[in-house]
């Protein structure tokens, strides 16, 4: 899988702008999919101290669930707050049921596995973006609506904060 495939251990940490990240990861997904994505950001640019590539990683495994999940387009917000930024994706797709949210995080947990059978994937999209998040002191949850569509929201420190050397 491509996103296991480009996992590794060190965070190399540099300032850029999340918003010219996000518009490039949704032009790559967006090709592999028919939805549209819309980006809504009340800001012209968001700058982050992070992992670059991680954080691309990351946005293109919610990105890509997103619209693998859902027919009708993908909404994605960006919201500067004071130390934090708030990326909220949201799709109009088939939800999750609310015994299963808690587990999506779990490695190889796929919910119903025969509804999924069309659409391919191996359950480390979640795991892997939830270690992304953690690595950067973020958070990450869901909300979901089985039938109605689901909505992930990272929050992200705009400034790594560097592990003390020990
Ligand atoms: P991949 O590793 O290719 O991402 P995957 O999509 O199966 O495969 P995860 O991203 O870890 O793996 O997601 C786990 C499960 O959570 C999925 O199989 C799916 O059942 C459910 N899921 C994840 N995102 C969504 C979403 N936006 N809408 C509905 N179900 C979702």
């Amino acid at each position: 899988d491509l996103a296991a495939s480009q996992q590794s251990d060190r965070l190399m940490i540099e300032e850029f702008d999340l918003v010219a990240c996000c518009r490039q990861v949704s032009t790559s997904a967006k090709q592999l999919h028919a939805q549209s994505i819309s980006i809504d950001c009340a800001d012209e640019q968001i700058r982050i101290t992070a992992d670059p590539t991680k954080i691309k990683q990351l946005l293109l495994i919610l990105i890509d669930n997103a619209l693998k999940y859902s027919k009708r387009s993908i909404e994605v917000r960006l919201k500067k707050e004071l130390t934090n930024v708030e990326i909220r994706i949201k799709d109009y797709g088939i939800g999750i049921a609310q015994v299963d949210v808690r587990n999506v995080f779990e490695r190889f947990y796929r919910v119903d596995s025969s509804r999924n059978r069309k659409t391919g994937g191996t359950g480390l999209g979640l795991p892997i973006a939830q270690s992304i998040v953690k690595e950067h002191h973020g958070t990450i949850r869901i909300e979901s609506k089985e039938g109605i569509g689901t909505e992930v929201i990272v929050q992200l420190p705009l400034e790594h904060k560097n592990p003390l050397p020990t």
